[in-house]
C-alpha cells in the first residue's frame, strides 16, 4: 500500500468492505445508477479510516501555505460522514480543531452548536467522505466566510463529481480518488430497466 493510497487501492479497499457496489440501484430521490457508494462501510475500520485520513493530510501538507498555518487550522465537516475524515485528518496534520456543521432537519439553513466561534481570519480545511454535488459543502463555505473564516481547501476521499456540481472557483480541490457513476433521471431513460437487470431500492 502506498500514501497516499493510490486510486486503484482505494476502490479496492471500498469494493472489499462493500461500500462500493456494481448493479442497479433506485435512489429515494427516484434516481437510478449502476453503483452504489457509501464510504462510511469502508470507514468501519478503522486502518482503511486511517489509511485514508493519512492519505489526505499528506496531499493538504504538500502545500506550502497550508502547511504553513497548521497548528491553527480548523478541519471542518458539512455532516456526519465527515466526521471520521475530519478526526483523521486532524491527527495526522496536528491541526488545531475538527467541529462540524448541522442541518436544521426542518429544512433550516445550516449552522453550528451554539458559543461555537470561529477566530478572526481562521484558516479552515473542508473534509468530508465524497464530493459530488457539493450542496453541503457549498452551504457550509458560506456559513464560514460569513463568520470571517478563511476557506483554504477542500479534501474529500472520492471525488465523483455530479453533473450538478457546485463551483467552487479556484478554492484547491484534494482527493484520492475519482470515480465516474451513470445517473438516470427515471426508469423511462434507464439503460439497466432497458436490460432488465434486477432493481435494488437503496436508502439514500
Ligand atoms: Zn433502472
Amino acid at each position: 500500500m502506498h500514501l497516499p493510497p493510490t486510486q486503484d487501492e482505494v476502490v479496492s479497499v471500498l469494493r472489499e468492505t462493500g461500500a462500493l457496489r456494481d448493479g442497479h440501484f433506485e435512489y429515494s430521490s427516484g434516481l437510478h445508477s449502476n453503483e452504489f457508494l457509501q464510504v462510511p462501510l469502508a470507514m468501519r475500520y478503522y486502518q482503511y479510516q486511517r489509511m485514508f485520513s493519512v492519505g489526505l493530510s499528506r496531499l493538504l501538507r504538500a502545500n506550502a501555505e497550508i502547511r504553513a498555518l497548521v497548528p491553527h487550522l480548523s478541519i471542518v465537516a458539512p455532516a456526519t460522514g465527515g466526521l471520521p475524515v475530519a478526526y483523521g485528518v486532524c491527527e495526522a496534520l496536528r491541526a488545531k480543531q475538527v467541529y462540524w456543521g448541522e442541518t436544521d432537519p426542518d429544512g433550516g439553513p445550516m449552522r453550528f452548536r451554539q458559543y461555537l466561534e470561529q477566530n478572526p481570519d481562521e484558516p479552515v480545511i473542508l473534509v468530508d467522505d465524497i464530493l459530488r454535488t457539493g450542496n453541503k459543502l457549498g452551504q457550509l463555505r458560506r456559513l464560514l466566510n460569513s463568520r470571517g473564516a478563511q476557506v483554504m481547501a477542500l479534501a474529500v476521499i472520492i471525488y465523483q463529481p455530479n453533473p450538478e456540481i457546485q463551483d467552487f472557483g479556484s478554492l484547491p480541490l484534494y482527493y484520492l480518488a475519482k470515480l465516474e457513476a451513470s445517473y438516470y433521471s427515471d426508469c423511462t431513460r434507464c439503460e439497466l430497466c432497458k436490460r432488465g437487470v434486477p432493481l435494488e431500492k437503496v436508502l439514500t
